[in-house]
């Protein structure tokens, strides 16, 4: 129907939309259904123009609304994580050196983490105090971290890449303290004791 007046044109237009939205609905459902390869074939050739698309209705979303955003991305990650970490591997596998660097930036922020929570801020050697962050690590208060690593399925010899992120995803658990690699090793040659303490009795 063709209105002289078009506001009432319009007005015309919106109520139809509205009374047939469910319809419409179905019939579009339906036309993705049986029309799985064309579409996919449509989406191939316009593949630049529709992502234009969907970055500036992303980006006008955010503006909109941020939290409901990051709570339906976390909800949308939540879901699709099998197919996130497929995309994942596909990405980093034809492109290893973004993934090197990720990694390493990944690990120095876990560790900051891990150490900040284990040796106070800024994190310190919990027997001689030595401050410099490459000479810090994480020790097993009991001396049983192998021991406790096998039990957890690790590889001891892996563990200090591991650590951070066991010791993030378990909530920080207790037994563990910030030492330099001087008096962890020091404490493990010498039973369980770093020879500065020996000294001191
Ligand atoms: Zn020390
Ligand atoms: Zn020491």
């Amino acid at each position: 129907m063709v209105h002289k007046d078009p506001e009432k044109g319009k007005e015309y237009r919106r109520k139809w939309q509205r009374e047939h939205r469910e319809n419409m609905r179905m019939a579009n459902k339906k036309y993705r259904q049986t029309h799985k390869d064309k579409i996919k074939e449509y989406i191939e050739k316009n593949k630049k123009r529709i992502n234009k698309y969907k970055r500036l209705w992303r980006a006008k979303k955010r503006k909109e609304n941020p939290e409901l955003f990051r709570k339906k991305l976390n909800d949308w990650r939540a879901k699709n994580i099998e197919r996130i970490r497929r995309q994942n591997l596909i990405y980093h596998k034809a492109h290893p050196e973004i993934r090197r660097r990720a990694n390493l930036k990944h690990r120095h922020k876990y560790r900051m983490i891990v150490l900040v929570h284990y040796g106070g801020n800024p994190p310190k050697c919990a027997c001689c105090g030595e401050s410099e962050i490459k000479f810090l690590t994480i020790d097993h208060i009991n001396n049983d971290g192998a021991k406790q690593w096998r039990e957890k399925g690790f590889n001891p010899r892996l563990r200090s890449s591991y650590i951070a992120d066991y010791l993030i995803t378990n909530n920080f658990p207790e037994g563990f303290q910030v030492l330099c690699y001087n008096c962890n090793c020091g404490k493990a040659k010498n039973n369980g004791v770093c020879p500065h303490k020996q000294q001191k009795i």
